[in-house]
């Protein structure tokens, strides 16, 4: 079996970050990609706020740049997804992965960096249309949407920016916002009211999406009127917020009731010697790629401090 000192899980800003401190510390680590290559990011096109862009960035640039630094280090990045974590109790033992439910690894240090995954609204009729005009992600799909009329659901900096986004490349985006207030940064609130193309509405819930083959409509309620009001669309774009990726960590770490990791307080350590997260993965406050490097440079830094004890 393979052993290492440093397995990183995740190719977000947390984990691409974590690499670069830890393989210049000489960790030599090791990712696992898993099935989001370059996390959250790589489903935006504008990133204006990462320090160090005075343009702003596109999200993949971003990621592309980031790998490449870790790599130019040595960090060893690898495609697949852990599926299975056996966690040493004592310190200095070696925990052990599975990889693809197969492959099995052991790293002294562990920094789980698995982020967060967009929530659907549970509609069975969306999961009907799922990739028939249903989506999470307006970059990765909007472009089979050009020239044609979808719909938002959402509140928060998601729904802003993949409204913003659609307005772009749609003749007419329709918001549907559950109550009469967004959720969204000010800035981006900004940037959805001043996009002419974009008809917010307020107080509204999707009751079901219709069509044959893919979406032609989507069925809406007026939460306060009742009002039933048909919206024609070729696209559902769902942008209700993120559910952290701690599926495989259910009863071995400390997390809280929405599965966020719950670390030592001001620091990344988990309940668990030698496992430290970083990013979103334990991050339901702030969620921002900056916050994600942070942090996953403290998941590094703790790591070197951790194996220095056992060398
Ligand atoms: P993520 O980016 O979520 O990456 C998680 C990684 O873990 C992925 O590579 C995934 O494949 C991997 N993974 C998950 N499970 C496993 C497993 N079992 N095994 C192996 N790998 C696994 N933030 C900003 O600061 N500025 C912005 O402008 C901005 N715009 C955004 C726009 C959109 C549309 C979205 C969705 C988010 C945006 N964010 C922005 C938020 C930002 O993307 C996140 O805060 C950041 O990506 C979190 O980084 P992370 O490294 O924690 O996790």
């Amino acid at each position: 079996m393979e052993q290492h000192d440093c397995l990183i899980i995740g190719s977000g800003p947390a984990g691409y970050t974590a690499a670069i401190y830890a393989s210049r510390a000489d960790l030599n680590p090791i990712m696992y990609v898993g099935l989001q290559p370059g996390g959250q990011l790589t489903t935006t096109t504008e990133v204006d706020n990462f320090p160090g862009y005075p343009e702003g960035t596109d999200g993949n640039a971003m990621m592309d740049d980031l790998k490449k630094q870790a790599e130019r280090f040595g960090t060893d990045v690898r495609w697949g997804m852990v599926t299975e974590v056996d966690f040493a109790n004592k310190a200095g033992d070696y925990h052990t992965l599975t990889i693809d439910g197969e492959t099995k690894i052991q790293a002294k240090t562990v920094i789980i960096s698995t982020g967060a995954t967009a929530k659907y609204l549970g509609l069975p009729s969306e999961e009907k249309f799922m990739g028939f005009g249903v989506s999470a992600c307006a970059v990765c799909d909007g472009f089979f949407y050009k020239g044609q009329e979808v719909v938002v659901v959402g509140a928060g900096d998601t729904a802003a920016e993949e409204a913003t986004y659609l307005a772009k490349i749609c003749p007419k985006v329709t918001l549907l916002v559950r109550r009469d207030q967004m959720r969204a940064s000010k800035a981006m609130q900004n940037r959805v009211l001043n996009t002419n193309n974009i008809e917010i509405k307020w107080n509204t819930e999707t009751v079901e999406i219709q069509g044959g083959q893919s979406v032609e409509t989507v069925v809406v309620k007026n939460t306060l009127t009742g009002e039933i009001e048909n919206i024609a669309a070729s696209g559902f774009f769902v942008a209700i917020g993120h559910k952290p990726n701690t599926d495989i960590f259910k009863g071995i770490l400390d997390m809280d009731e929405t599965g966020y990791l719950t670390p030592t307080l001001g620091k990344t350590a988990t309940n668990k010697p030698g496992v430290f997260a970083a990013g979103d993965v334990a991050d339901k406050v702030y969620r921002q790629a900056v916050t994600a490097a942070g942090t996953g440079c403290m998941a590094a830094l703790e790591s070197e401090r951790y194996l220095s004890e056992f060398h």
